[in-house]
């Protein structure tokens, strides 16, 4: 019997992610679901560190069959709730040592990480680790924000400048960096300028709108059998259905729009996936907690097709 085939929810003890066993032995697993439980990187409202927990709980009713894409992906794979990393709320500087570190021993394993956050300032020590692994990678960043700001408050570091720092410590395999969701205001045009010159594809919420999915499989034919790292950060998402996040801005995807965005993805050779900035204080009702966990079981499909 797959370990998730349970009816119902029973838990004994702390709840993991999709009810699955807690292994935190890379070299027993082909995927390693993570938890990061950091939120020191945001600029307003905080509470992703409490992102991990939440969606452990809202995955308990996952069930492993995904009759849209027809893959069990725990049959094909073994994957487990690898546990959280350890961080330090007062020093982002030290999260990321930690975060790089305890990720090594993952990707040594060939076991893939797919992370939970946590706000999206942990992508940058994540994708560290996997350049360590294999070089640079391309990105498909699906978010309401570009998050390639330089600076917050004199700090390079934050939920709003990863992707500029990845890019500029060659993290990442330029120009194969695919932005989806794009909206909201900016300070300026030019805050879209560092994107520009580095080749990025950008896919604002108002293309998707008009040009649907056509348009993100039209960009991704050429990242090919690229490794390739995804990152979705829950504000991708419309407030209206994903409410519990730190920079909330109207206008994005619906529930059904972002299921079926994860689900063309299908195919990219990926090397690790993040779901990041769901922020249990601000949530309504559990849904954006309870959307989290049904992507990262996509998540887990792809890896499964890939
Ligand atoms: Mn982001
Ligand atoms: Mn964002």
């Amino acid at each position: 019997m797959p370990v998730n085939a349970l009816e119902f929810p029973r838990f004994a003890g702390v709840p993991t992610f999709m009810r699955l066993p807690h292994i935190p032995d890379a070299s027993r697993l082909d995927v390693a679901l993570i938890g990061i439980p950091f939120d020191s990187g945001t600029s307003y409202r905080p509470g992703p560190r409490f992102g991990p927990r939440n969606i452990r709980v809202q995955s308990a009713m996952i069930r492993p069959y995904n009759p849209a894409l027809d893959v069990s992906p725990f049959e094909r794979l073994r994957v487990a709730d690898y546990g959280d990393l350890s961080v330090n709320p007062l020093s982002i500087e030290d999260t990321y040592r930690r975060i790089t570190q305890g990720l090594k021993p993952v990707l040594d394993a060939d076991a893939i990480p797919v992370c939970v956050g946590g706000d999206h300032s942990i992508l940058l020590p994540i994708l560290r680790a996997i350049h360590a692994k294999h070089g640079p990678v391309a990105l498909v960043q699906l978010d309401a924000h570009n998050d390639t700001w330089d600076q917050y408050w004199g700090s390079k570091y934050s939920h709003g400048t990863p992707v500029r720092r990845a890019i500029e410590e060659g993290l990442l395999a330029e120009p194969f960096i695919l932005q989806v969701g794009l909206r909201g205001q900016l300070y300026g045009p030019e805050d879209m300028e560092f994107g520009q010159e580095h080749g990025f594809g950008v896919i604002t919420a108002e293309e998707f709108h008009e040009r649907g999915l056509a348009l993100v499989r039209g960009k991704l034919k050429a990242f090919g059998k690229r490794k390739t790292y995804l990152s979705l950060d829950i504000d991708v998402v419309d407030p209206a259905f994903a409410p519990g996040t730190g920079t909330p801005q109207v206008g994005g995807l619906s529930s059904t729009q972002i299921l079926d965005l994860v689900r063309a993805l299908r195919g990219l050779s990926l090397v690790g996936c993040d779901l990041v900035e769901v922020s249990p204080p601000y949530d309504s009702a559990e849904l954006t907690s309870l959307l989290a966990a049904n992507l990262l079981f996509e998540q887990l499909c792809l890896l499964a097709l890939r």
